[in-house]
């Protein structure tokens, strides 16, 4: 890689707390995944050059052509806007680089003109995870860490499993010990994770035991408060803006489970609009399962805090969370961009979902609530047939086949039997019975 190529849009890098009565800065190098001095989260802070941004939108566009694995990296192409990692740390599987689809059923479904879909489960790994793992896990290697750890059934793990082994480290992932169906850790397995099932242990006490183990100094957390997995995630922003010619789209939707995928947009928007990338905010809007939905719940009532859900409940794994570990910036995402917070019920995700699908597309049941959110914005009247919108579909569909074939059966709890219900159909070994199936009924066209 040529010297041009590791120009930076900033001068300096640090992390920094982010709690606004404390703002204390710690650099890169050290370790840390809370504040030291009073417990708060850590984000990167940066401070801007001053480059020229179409000078910048041209060099990212060129490194399309490249064939450097840091240019055909969906991450690493905008690594003006990462922290500083020499390359010979980057630990890459070509993340990113997903595609943007058009919607026709799932727009007409939702009763809007313009509605794409960025399908961030078109990844390594399935998920949009990997945004973030690769800038983690190149961390991790830089800091000298071997062993990575995090306390997950899902997505993360799955990510966090693959980017071990590809950077050669060792992966450990502690689950409850019970009532977790392993299938859901399918991926970590066979990307070689250590697997640990922790007896009597819920998902909190796991997580403390994580925190714990973190504090050793071969030992690096990927759980989600780890700040270099947000600076990943910015890129989905920044490869969207790219790939609409820096049209910024009115609306942006995105589930939220921990948030952090809501914060790291609104810090990409956030950054972007310093570095005078773009000139206005798309509206941010944030989508919960009603069963598990504090941030939802704390909007209705103008509260600047969330209660967390003690047993958050819905079919949709990825989003089923409490305690979103990044509530406080969500809420100032919403706030700033004039975005909606908005709950959507098991039947809504579940119908949504297969009209993504009758799209050709299909995803896994969080990324569906962000269609379910959109056909309730548009029947309330917040939402504007012809507004633009981007929904950010954040899972692949075959990361829970089992839910998929339960609604096309009638067979998913609190899911009546939809009208996109597809079930197969048994019959008889007569052609002509077989032949009507070819012609909605008929025995021809
Ligand atoms: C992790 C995940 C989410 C939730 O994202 P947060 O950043 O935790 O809000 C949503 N959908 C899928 C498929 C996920 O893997
Ligand atoms: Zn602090």
């Amino acid at each position: 890689m040529d010297e041009a190529n590791m120009r930076s849009l900033w001068r300096e890098a640090a992390l920094e707390c982010l709690n606004e009565a404390c703002r204390r800065q710690y650099p890169l190098t050290e370790k840390l995944f809370a504040c030291p001095n009073c417990g708060d989260l850590l984000s990167i802070a940066y401070e801007p050059t001053g480059e020229e941004p179409d000078a910048v939108r041209a060099r990212w566009r060129e490194r399309r052509l490249s064939d450097d694995p840091l240019d055909q990296s969906g991450v690493w192409r905008f690594r003006e806007c990462l922290p500083p990692i020499a390359p010979s740390h980057v630990v890459t599987l070509r993340e990113g680089n997903t595609p943007i689809y058009r919607a026709r059923f799932a727009a007409q479904y939702a009763g809007v003109h313009d509605l794409l879909f960025k399908h961030l489960g078109l990844n390594p790994t399935g998920s949009f995870k990997d945004y973030g793992m690769t800038v983690a896990v190149s961390q991790a290697r830089a800091l000298g860490a071997r062993i990575l750890i995090c306390a997950s059934t899902g997505n993360t793990s799955a990510s966090m499993a693959a980017y071990a082994a590809r950077g050669g480290m060792r992966a450990i992932v502690l689950i409850p010990g019970e009532d977790v169906a392993v299938g859901k850790v399918a991926q970590a397995l066979e990307y070689g994770a250590v697997t640990l099932q922790v007896r009597g242990a819920n998902f909190d006490d796991v997580l403390r035991l994580v925190r714990e183990l973190s504090a050793r100094p071969d030992v690096y957390l990927l759980n989600s408060l780890n700040p270099f997995r947000i600076e990943g995630q910015k890129a989905i922003l920044i490869e969207l803006l790219d790939q609409l010619g820096w049209e910024v789209p009115e609306h942006l939707v995105v589930p939220g489970g921990n948030l952090g995928n809501s914060a790291a947009l609104f810090k990409a928007m956030a950054e972007l609009r310093q570095l005078g990338l773009i000139a206005r905010w798309p509206k941010l809007t944030i989508v919960q399962a009603q069963g598990a939905s504090p941030l939802v719940e704390a909007v209705a009532r103008g509260a600047k805090r969330i209660r967390p859900v003690a047993q958050p409940r819905t079919h949709a794994t990825a989003i089923r969370i409490g305690h979103p570990v990044n509530w406080k910036r969500a809420l100032q995402a919403l706030d700033a961009t004039g975005g909606f917070c908005v709950a959507v019920s098991e039947e809504e995700i579940a119908e949504a979902k297969a009209a993504i699908g009758r799209d050709g597309i299909g995803c896994e049941p969080a990324s569906a609530a962000t269609l379910a959110a959109v056909k309730k914005l548009r029947q309330e009247g917040k939402l504007a047939p012809s507004e633009t919108i981007v929904a950010l579909l954040t899972g692949h569909l075959l990361k829970d086949p089992d839910y998929t074939l339960r609604y096309h059966s009638g067979q998913l709890d609190d899911v009546p039997t939809g009208r996109l219900a597809n079930p197969p159909i048994l019959v008889e070994p007569c052609l002509d019975t077989i032949v009507r199936y070819l012609y909605n009924g008929k025995l021809s066209a």
